[in-house]
């Protein structure tokens, strides 16, 4: 992941080095250069243009420093303005005052929600909460039987509807349907306040693309739980797809947050750099690899240094 990015800047910026000076026209051959470097990683468009926009102009109107010579100055401007398309601070996930809190995990098939909902409850364990997993993927065959083998894993209840019965079984005591995942949702947060789990994380159905059924489904879902968080979980490997994506579900069902998912892979990078200012929701967490441990807060400054290599 970033690697070409990160040697493609390097390049750029390598050129810099020793010049006592920068001319106007070294910040514009320097910033194309850049430019080109984010368009290969598939940075959207707008995103390209508002970051090189703001790199040329501060790195003008630098002010000579004792500390820093020129080269270091563009590259400080560089790492900046990567941390602030990144999102700037680190943003912590809300819990609500009242519990249970409510994060709903939306996002096309394959984008990792499943596993997600481990490693996120596998965390939540680690700051001493007691999540319950809610299975409302009722679509794809498998889904419900993948969350309860991830929720066992994580040594965390799932709650998910039998096939063919009613939640709670014969007595059928929420009067709920099985098949419907806006009732299972409802249901599973009942259940939380009931055996008092502290966080609910509801695991929705995806498509492979983005259809408007998946849509309304998801915007039933969040309006039944009202969550305290939407995740959008978005696979960094689907490169300029992201930005379709992305606002494809801020537009459908909205979302407060998103988790970069499958980060060790080779990803360009693009979809990463992106979400941030297309969506104006921040990364919150990122995910690298299948194993629920692969995981982790998102730091904005920590990702910048990444690529700045
Ligand atoms: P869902 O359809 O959104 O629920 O996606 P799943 O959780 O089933 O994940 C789809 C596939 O991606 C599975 O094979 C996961 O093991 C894999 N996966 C999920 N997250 C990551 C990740 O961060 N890195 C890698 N390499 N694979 C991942």
């Amino acid at each position: 992941m970033f690697e070409s990015l990160s040697d493609r800047l390097a390049g750029a910026l390598k050129d810099l080095r020793g010049k006592g000076r920068l001319s106007p026209s070294d910040i514009d051959a320097t910033a194309r250069e850049i430019r080109l470097a984010l368009l290969e990683a598939d940075v959207a468009l707008p995103v390209v243009r508002g970051f090189i926009g703001k790199v040329k102009e501060r790195a003008k109107g630098a002010e000579v420093s004792a500390a820093l010579n020129p080269a270091q100055q563009v590259v400080k401007i560089v790492n900046e303005e990567l941390i602030n398309i990144l999102g700037g601070e680190t943003r912590r996930l809300r819990l609500a005052k009242n519990p249970p809190t409510v994060i709903m995990l939306a996002g096309l098939q394959g984008a990792g929600k499943t596993t997600l909902a481990g490693k996120l409850a596998t965390w939540l364990k680690g700051q001493g909460h007691t999540p319950l997993l809610v299975a409302c993927d009722l679509q794809r065959p498998g889904a419900v039987t993948q969350l309860q083998v991830v929720g066992e894993r994580a040594g965390v209840p799932v709650f998910a509807p039998h096939p063919g019965t009613s939640i709670g079984g014969g007595e059928n005591p929420l009067g709920v349907s099985a098949s419907d995942p806006i009732d299972v949702a409802r249901a599973g947060i009942e259940e939380a306040k009931q055996k008092q789990y502290d966080v609910v994380i509801v695991d929705t159905a995806g498509r492979l693309g983005i259809d408007e059924e998946l849509m309304r489904q998801a915007a039933g879902i969040r309006d039944a739980v009202n969550p305290d968080e939407t995740l959008f979980v978005l696979d960094a490997m689907i490169g300029q797809d992201a930005v379709s994506t992305a606002e494809a579900f801020r537009d459908g069902v909205g979302f407060t947050g998103v988790v970069l998912t499958k980060l060790d892979g080779d990803a360009r990078g693009g979809a990463a750099l992106s979400v941030r200012e297309i969506t104006g929701q921040p990364i919150l967490f990122a995910s690298t690899g299948e194993k629920l441990e692969d995981f982790d807060v998102f730091h904005p400054d920590r990702m910048a240094s990444r690529i700045l290599g």
